[in-house]
């Protein structure tokens, strides 16, 4: 039952096939660290593949047929695209279904404040951080501002290497005897989160004068002003690309691998994909990170509506063929994995844990305790998936998440399979999981690629 390292299989020029693969996503991950970009990112990627807006096509009354390939964008958050199969619609479609909404610190509505000649934005976490590992890290800001007038400002400050960065500051040692005594949780607290973004004073006779020089920069500089704030999404991240990890370049560090790893290697199978049999799909999702809620997360109706639409482009839509296009379709509910760590043994169960070098990995449930609020993958489906690797020679493992009652966590795999659709958690181990730096194996990464790109072409 042990798996082999995936390395292994490659010699000296194939391992340049998979470093070479990871170059492009690395630059994906350092490019686009919100889900907006990752969204605005896709469909640049997607059109120059021969991709159109599902939108545009409805306007003008298209219709659609076999190997057409659109993409469907709802609120520049959350996308779906699609490669129509030559059978109909309601023979099922394949899915590759991630998320592109990571771990981070938001900007609340009314941010800016000044406390003691320093100004301050105040933020509101998003998804489950350790609050302690986001203090004295260079952050970078991006996002959009919304003005009155319907125009949308993009924000991307901290990147460029001649930009500033910004960040929170964390108690000196030398007087951290109280806070050292505290629990983890409590360590850095919430609302303690307070970025750091000025401190000279403007010349002329004003109150708060820090906070009067940091909004004429941000009016000079972007466009906006204090109250434009009411209407923004503005995302502090860790600031830089990421980097190649260990002496032998074997893994990589970066900002949002939960779970951008999954929506990248999917993307990429996805964009292989030419004149399918069955209609193939590649749904990029924002929110699974606070439970897949809101318009843009999994549990909105915009994925079903869009393959309605879909449905109708082609006269094939009705009320039972679009249940039936759902029920028949097979998924990959495509998210990270806890990569065992030999520093943190302890919470891990070695012969069903994940392991860094050995290829995609296969979660049969998630779920915490008695494997609550899990989808629990059919044996069956399980059997046809091991086909499908093993005929593409794809390395895949399998593992849970952690030992019985450790811990516990969930993805978007229970939504999908609501509609009776057959689906399994896959995707690619990861080192850090939600911290500011996650860690991931380039082998791992290339593996998952094929695996998907196998589950696109056999499933
Ligand atoms: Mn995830
Ligand atoms: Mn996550």
């Amino acid at each position: 039952m042990e798996r082999k390292n995936a390395w292994e299989k490659y010699d000296d020029a194939k391992r340049q096939v998979v470093l070479d693969f990871n170059e492009d996503y690395k630059k994906f991950i350092s490019d686009n660290k919100t889900e907006r970009e990752c969204v605005a990112d896709t469909i640049r990627r997607a059109k120059a593949c021969g991709y159109r807006d599902l939108d545009e096509i409805i306007k003008n009354g298209e219709s659609l047929k076999a190997g057409d390939k659109v993409y469907a964008n709802n609120m520049n958050k959350t996308i779906a695209l699609f490669v129509i199969g030559s059978r109909p619609l309601e023979d099922g479609m394949k899915i590759l279904g991630a998320h592109v909404d990571s771990p981070r610190l938001d900007l609340k509505q009314n941010p800016l404040y000044e406390d003691t000649d320093i100004a301050y934005l105040d933020t509101h976490y998003y998804g489950g951080i350790k609050k302690y590992q986001w203090v004295t890290l260079p952050l970078a800001l991006h996002g959009v501002v919304a003005l009155k007038t319907g125009e949308v400002i993009n924000v991307v400050i901290g990147e460029d290497p001649s930009d500033p960065v910004v960040g929170i500051s964390d108690l000196l040692i030398h007087l951290s005897a109280d806070q050292l005594d505290k629990k983890g949780a409590k360590v850095i607290e919430g609302e303690d989160l307070n970025i750091t973004v000025g401190s000279m004073p403007l010349t002329s006779e004003e109150k708060e004068k820090v906070k009067a020089n940091v909004l004429g920069i941000l009016k000079s500089k972007y466009g906006f002003e204090e109250e434009d704030f009411l209407s923004a999404e503005i995302e502090a991240v860790p600031a830089g690309p990421a980097r190649d990890f260990g002496l032998d370049r074997s893994m990589i560090m970066g900002y949002g691998h939960d779970d951008r790893v999954c929506a990248y290697t999917s993307l990429a199978a996805m964009l292989e994909v030419e004149n399918p049999d069955k209609t193939c799909v590649c749904l990029l999702v924002d929110k699974e990170e606070i439970g897949s809620v809101g318009a843009t997360g999994m549990q909105s109706k915009f994925f079903e509506n869009t393959v309605a639409e879909l449905m109708e482009c082609m006269s094939q839509y009705s009320g039972i063929a679009l249940r039936r296009a759902l029920k028949n379709s097979k998924m990959l509910s495509s998210d990270v994995s806890a990569a065992y760590d030999p520093n943190y043994a302890s919470v891990n169960e070695k012969k069903n844990s994940a392991y860094f070098g050995r290829g995609i990995v296969f979660n049969k449930y998630t779920g915490s305790r008695g494997k609550g609020g899990c989808n629990d993958s059919n044996a069956e489906y399980i059997g046809e998936l091991r086909k499908i690797m093993d005929n593409n020679d794809v390395a895949f493992q399998t593992a849970e998440l952690g030992k019985v009652d450790q811990g516990g966590g969930g993805t978007i795999a229970y939504i999908l399979a609501s509609y009776d659709m057959q689906v399994i958690d896959c995707g690619v181990p990861v080192h850090n999981m939600h911290a500011p730096w996650e860690v991931v194996s380039k082998v791992d990464v290339y593996e998952t690629k094929c695996g998907y790109a196998a589950f696109l072409k056999e499933a």
